[in-house]
């Protein structure tokens, strides 16, 4: 059987190793890796601690190693939910912290308990690993690779799972409560656990604050930052997706070009600030009244375009106009802003780079006759005849 010491020099040294992994990432602002890499620092000094204590500890180490436990524990958790946003629940994490470090102290100073002592421990390890846990799995992105998220949550369910069969049972008897140093089967199965799971969970923490960059970096790549729009290469990229998808399947497709009205007016007007923040406002309007499947993108300065998926051109005016009305109604800062647009759609054997130059026309005929309106091109086959 493994010595349970030569365990425990792999699991501090597992713990140094999480703390150099996370740590890392501290210089990419990761929320909750500071808390993470305090966590496992934390555990590396416990976990060196036990080391030195005898089958008898004194009741002041046991307080000191305890202390140093939960606020691992509790870190770790707190972690967990600043890395996702989530709002702090100090209050309920002090109370529930002052109670379980009460009860410490109940079972250890004043009515010595050695096996309702050892399952509290394992309760709170338990209770750690339960709440990194739901937390990944419940804020977990829908989309993307989801395989570091899975990660995290197998390895803290297993951890949960072993600590708290050592809570429950050790609290009913069915288990001695002895010190995890001593090489019984089951402390060598705890100790091994505790090693696979913990750097585990670190590895999966890092793979998590990878994908998290990673969708920081696709989001500072496609998403303009001012008005919320996919910016032009990205836009034109699932546009031509769309496109393909709807030629291939028989199934219409409305394009949109809208440019807003004088905006250099605005600018000279309100000033440049103004003019940005009347950009926000245009997409946020644009965004709440467009459906989920509909495409939005900037495609420059003050040039919009939408694609309408399986919708045809009487329906994508509709819309268009629709979304106009919305923009003239919802003045902001006290500046009216509207636009013109210009709507085409797609024929068979049609470039998307076509259908676009069509709306495009549509749009200066809509500036021609005299802006904040919406007209249709013609289509393909009524041009062609021309
Ligand atoms: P029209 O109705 O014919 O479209 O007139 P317009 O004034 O909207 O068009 P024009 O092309 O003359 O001016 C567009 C202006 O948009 C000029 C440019 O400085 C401004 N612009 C482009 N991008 C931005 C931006 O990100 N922020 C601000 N504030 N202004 C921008
Ligand atoms: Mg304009
Ligand atoms: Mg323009």
């Amino acid at each position: 059987m493994p010595s349970t010491l030569a365990l425990f020099g792999i699991l501090i040294a597992s713990c140094l190793m999480s703390v150099a992994i996370l740590g890392s990432l501290r210089r990419a602002a990761v929320p909750g890796i500071d808390r993470w890499c305090a966590a496992y620092a934390l555990l590396a000094v416990v976990s060196s601690l036990v080391l030195f204590i005898d089958e008898r500890p004194a009741p002041a180490a046991i307080m000191v190693v305890g202390f140093i436990t939960f606020v691992a524990v509790a870190l770790l958790v707190q972690g967990t939910r600043q890395f996702f946003g989530i709002r702090p629940a100090r209050r309920d994490e002090t109370a529930a912290f002052i109670v379980a470090y009460g009860a410490l102290v109940y079972v250890t100073c004043v009515a010595p308990d050695v096996e309702m002592r050892v399952a509290l421990v394992s309760a709170v390890l338990a209770y750690g690993r339960v709440a990194v846990g739901t937390l990944v799995l419940r804020h977990a992105p829908r989309d993307g690779a989801r395989y570091g998220y899975w990660f995290v949550t197998v390895a803290a369910y297993l951890g949960a799972l072993v600590h708290g069969a050592r809570a429950v049972g050790v609290a009913i008897g069915a288990m001695a409560p002895v010190t995890y140093l001593q090489p019984t089967a089951w402390s060598v199965l705890f100790v091994g656990l505790a090693i696979i799971t913990l750097p585990c969970m670190s590895i999966g923490m890092a793979m998590v604050a990878h994908d998290q960059l990673v969708r920081r970096m696709e989001k500072l790549a496609t998403i303009d930052e001012l008005t919320g729009a996919l910016m032009r290469r990205a836009f034109m990229a699932k546009a031509n997706a769309l496109h393909a998808r709807a030629l291939a399947a028989g199934e219409p497709l409305a394009v949109a070009i809208l440019d807003i009205d004088n905006f250099k007016a605005i600018n000279d007007g309100f000033g440049h600030a103004a003019g940005d923040r009347t950009l926000t406002h245009f997409g946020a309007v644009v965004a709440r009244e467009l459906r989920a499947c509909d495409l939005f993108g900037r495609l420059g300065g003050e040039e919009f375009g939408v694609v309408f998926a399986g919708t045809h051109k009487p329906e994508a005016l509709r819309f268009t106009n629709a979304l106009r009305l919305a923009l003239e109604r919802a003045a902001h800062d006290g500046v009216r802003c509207t636009f013109s647009a210009g709507v085409a759609c797609i024929a068979p054997g049609d470039a998307l780079e076509a259908v676009m130059a069509r709306a495009d026309a549509a749009l200066y005929a809509a500036k021609a006759m005299g802006r904040n309106r919406v007209v249709t091109a013609p289509d393909a086959d009524a041009l062609s005849t021309v």
